[in-house]
């Protein structure tokens, strides 16, 4: 077992595993020890959005055709009413979340990172972590062990500026996708969304801030997904998860940042987690390079910002059914609309742009 290294990574999931092949990039030998055993599943909208797959692109991933399914854009369903547009840059990729592990482990072991499976890291030391009794000494410690981080605690980081929590429930089915589009269907106090994983899957996701709401209950409000839904076999065991909007203070301490879940997190409803910690993984591999977490921070704060918004703002259509039915009118009246919101959404449009949109959107609102 090696006792030295440059980076120690502490959780072995898509934002741990990014990170460790940003490092090796650099040149770092680099450590990742995970409790857990791959490939590693998690209840997740298993949606990558065009710039989340450029981000994993930069690090040398692509997801092959045959083991996903692409979808065009995104399609708003609420009260009979429904709206779609394209990306702008390109096609998102639905993949289920244990193939991505899969992919992910295959490129770290092919980039010369050190993996640690079955072994959980038990605390941090003034010169590196800990696994049990053993010391392993790291110049840098990255803490990517998820939403529920022990190493943000240990490392004193569990400061949060805001925190809202909402539960999901995630199921596949074997059927084939009906649309070309991740779709989000707005129902009562909750959604629900799909995303197309397979020629023959989809993945469905429930949202909603209420921890005691199930995806069969639910289903009854939304009559279109139980048309398609009719006759389709579960094809995996309903999840649950916890869906939580937390931005910390600060996201490194010494030699010690976060990563990823672990480093603040936005509402699944955005689909954004994954870039998010893609692009984090890069930005700290660049800090490493350059000797200094200091840039982290900040950028960290910047990278988070688009979607922290973009969240805001859909959790809006939340607020009273009556409203959402008009922003849905509001939509249909003039589509380019809603194809400019997708666009800022993943990154294609930039705030000026948006402000404009923004504009438009409340007169149509005021207006339909
Ligand atoms: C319901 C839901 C739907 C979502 N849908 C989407 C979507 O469609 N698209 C998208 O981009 N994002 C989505 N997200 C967000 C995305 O799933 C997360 O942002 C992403 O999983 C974060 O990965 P991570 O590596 O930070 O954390 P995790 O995947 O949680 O990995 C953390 C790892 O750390 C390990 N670990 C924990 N403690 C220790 C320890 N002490 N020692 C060693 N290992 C440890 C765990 O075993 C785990 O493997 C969704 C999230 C939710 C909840």
């Amino acid at each position: 077992m090696m006792t030295t290294t440059d980076v120690f990574v502490i959780g072995g999931g898509p934002a741990g595993l990014a990170t460790a092949i940003a490092a090796r990039q650099r040149g770092f030998d680099v450590v990742v020890a995970d409790g857990a055993q791959p490939p590693i599943d998690k209840p997740c909208g298993e949606g990558l959005m065009p710039d989340g797959r450029a981000a994993l692109e930069k690090l040398g991933i692509g997801i092959p055709a045959e083991v996903a399914h692409p979808f065009r854009g995104i399609r708003f369903v609420s009260g009979g009413l429904s709206v779609d547009a394209s990306f702008p840059n390109g096609a998102g990729q639905g993949v289920r979340r244990t193939v991505l592990h899969s992919i992910m482990v295959a490129r770290a072991e092919a980039a010369g990172v050190s993996l640690l499976w079955h072994t959980p890291v038990t605390g941090l030391h003034p010169e590196g972590v800990l696994l049990g009794e053993q010391i392993v000494r790291s110049r840098w410690v990255v803490g990517a062990d998820g939403g529920h981080s022990l190493v943000r605690h240990w490392a004193g980081l569990d400061r949060y500026r805001y925190d809202r929590t909402r539960f999901a429930f995630r199921r596949h089915y074997r059927v084939s996708p009906w649309s070309d589009c991740m779709e989000l269907h707005w129902g009562p106090s909750c959604q629900i969304y799909v995303t197309p994983v397979a020629a023959d899957e989809i993945c469905v996701v429930l949202i909603s801030s209420d921890p005691h709401l199930r995806l069969d209950v639910v289903l009854t409000a939304f009559p279109e997904l139980v048309a398609r839904l009719r006759g389709a076999e579960p094809s995996s065991a309903e999840r649950g998860a916890i869906s939580a909007t937390r931005k910390l203070h600060r996201v490194y301490q010494g030699r010690v940042a976060l990563v990823g879940d672990a480093s603040g997190t936005v509402d699944a409803i955005t689909g954004e987690g994954l870039c998010l910690s893609f692009r984090q993984a890069e930005v700290l591999a660049e800090c490493f390079a350059a000797g200094s977490l200091e840039r982290y921070q900040q950028v960290h704060r910047e990278l988070a910002r688009r979607p922290a918004l973009m969240a805001r703002l859909m959790l809006t259509l939340d607020w009273k059914t009556s409203f959402r039915q008009r922003v849905m009118r509001a939509f249909g009246s003039d589509p380019r609309l809603f194809g400019r919101m997708l666009a800022m959404h993943v990154g294609a449009l930039s705030p000026m742009d948006f402000a404009t949109n923004g504009l438009s959107l409340g007169w149509r609102v005021l207006s339909a």
